[in-house]
């Protein structure tokens, strides 16, 4: 059976941001099971866009800037939804690019797949396993994301662990605390992330972030 292309919902030409040193081109998967509160990117929530873009036309342009960008990072959305973004990412390594990999490693069998593939992996560790329901509003992923994270840290496939300094998460001894369970996995290098407002249209969990407090 031939493979579902990707769902694309998005693309960036060219940033210097998204791969560390390089330049890239960033494809912005289509789909997220997680509803987080600081989303920046809830069109690309829902498994199908209403206004997709053909993977084969992104393929065709990074055929034709061979040579002009070092890598390609797959973003989402959450790119490991997607069954076929093993496909995908074949593809692309096939022209010569470096592959990297945004993501919230809420599949980690599959993230396990993908890490022989990925040259470096940006992963988000939203809080501590037993606190993201109220922060990405769904039951559960936290257990799963953790798991991603010592998978990728034992993979030693180059990679940064970052989180993103929500209110409710946003005080010292949380922030000890969660670097401590990081460091208990071997991970001493991680980053936070400031948390901006989203644009407005963030997905509704019935409460607002100052009702959500761990200390
Ligand atoms: S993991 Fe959270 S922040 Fe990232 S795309 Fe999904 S809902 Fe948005």
């Amino acid at each position: 059976m031939a493979t579902q292309a990707l769902r694309v919902g998005g693309f960036t030409r060219m940033t210097t941001i998204d791969y560390p040193d390089h330049l890239a081109a960033v494809v912005f998967c289509q789909g997220c099971p997680l509803r987080c509160h600081y989303c920046h990117n809830p069109e690309l929530l829902p498994r199908r866009s209403d206004e997709p873009l053909a993977w084969s036309g992104i393929l065709d342009f990074l055929a034709a800037r061979r040579g002009l960008l070092d890598a390609v990072v797959f973003s989402g959305g959450e790119p490991t939804l997607q069954r076929s973004l093993a496909q995908a990412v074949t593809e692309v390594k096939a022209m010569g690019y470096l592959i990297g990999l945004h993501t919230a490693g809420i599949y980690p069998e599959r993230l396990q797949r993908l890490l022989p593939l990925v040259d470096w992996v940006g992963l988000d560790i939203k809080a501590l396993a037993q606190d993201y329901p109220p922060l990405t509003g769904v039951p559960c992923g936290g257990e799963s994301a953790w798991r991603s994270a010592r998978l990728l840290v034992a993979s030693g496939v180059p990679h940064e662990i970052r989180t993103t300094l929500y209110p409710a998460i946003d005080n010292e001894d949380y922030r000890n605390r969660l670097r401590g369970a990081l460091a208990a996995l071997g991970e001493h290098i991680h980053n936070w992330q400031p948390c901006r407002e989203p644009p407005g249209n963030q997905p509704d969990h019935g409460r607002s972030k100052n009702q959500i407090s761990f200390y």
